[in-house]
């Protein structure tokens, strides 16, 4: 049996609907739910411990002003090739060369701003699990998999915008036919009406998802 990390990006926390589907998806799996909690990390375990690998990419900054805008969830699972089953189900990095039935496929939001974090490989998620462990505690016998089933309770019929909305605008932006300013606003309104976040907070992940858009 194999363990791994999974976490809800800021778009997964704040497009709710979105989130509950991929946690659904997972749970289809079959998989053990040995760990899941809703929390905040510091900026600077996010960005020297967890994303450290990729310290000298050109997308890093960018990835950890995105993953530190919002609080995350963070589960930790169990099952026979966790790994190759999630990372199948999840599809590519780029959600727009996803395939369209995979979860950052159908539900990312746009480019490198792809709703859930995984593991990658056995080796990975044993570093990965060792290493969020060292900040939270799991409790024996507490009911974890209730708590996902009560999460997914919560947001499942929360209003959704199709994720196409978001990529159109993105495109747009990248053509030069909108705005900065514009994609801003328009991709606050749309986050805005799918969740119950603070516009504050929306605005801080918005500003993310714009500088990841604007990346290449
Ligand atoms: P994955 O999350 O699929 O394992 P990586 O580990 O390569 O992907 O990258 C970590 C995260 O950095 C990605 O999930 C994505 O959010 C972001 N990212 C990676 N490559 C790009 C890119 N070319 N453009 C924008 N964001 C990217
Ligand atoms: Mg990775």
């Amino acid at each position: 049996m194999e363990k791994m990390l999974i976490l809800l990006k800021p778009d997964g926390m704040i497009r709710r609907y979105s989130g509950a589907r991929a946690l659904k998806s997972i749970l289809d799996l079959d998989v053990k739910i040995n760990f899941f909690k809703i929390l905040k990390p510091e900026k600077s375990f996010l960005a020297d411990k967890h994303y450290g690998e990729h310290k000298d990419k050109f997308f890093y900054e960018n990835l950890i002003e995105f993953m530190s805008s919002t609080e995350l969830a963070v589960i930790i699972i169990e099952s026979d090739n966790a790994t190759e089953k999630v990372r199948n189900l999840l599809g590519k990095t780029m959600c727009e060369k996803a395939d369209p039935m995979s979860i950052r496929g159908r539900y990312g939001t746009t480019k490198g701003i792809n709703l859930v974090h995984a593991s990658d490989s056995p080796e990975t998620a044993g570093r990965e699990v060792n290493l969020w462990k060292s900040i939270v505690k799991i409790e024996d016998g507490k009911d974890y998999l209730g708590d996902v089933l009560n999460y997914i309770k919560k947001y499942e019929d929360f209003p959704m915008i199709d994720s196409l909305r978001y990529r159109e605008i993105g495109k747009n932006l990248t053509d030069g036919k909108i705005a900065k300013e514009n994609a801003e606003e328009e991709i606050t309104k749309l986050l805005m009406k799918e969740t119950d976040f603070s516009e504050n907070i929306v605005k801080t992940t918005t500003h993310a998802i714009i500088d990841n858009i604007l990346l290449d």
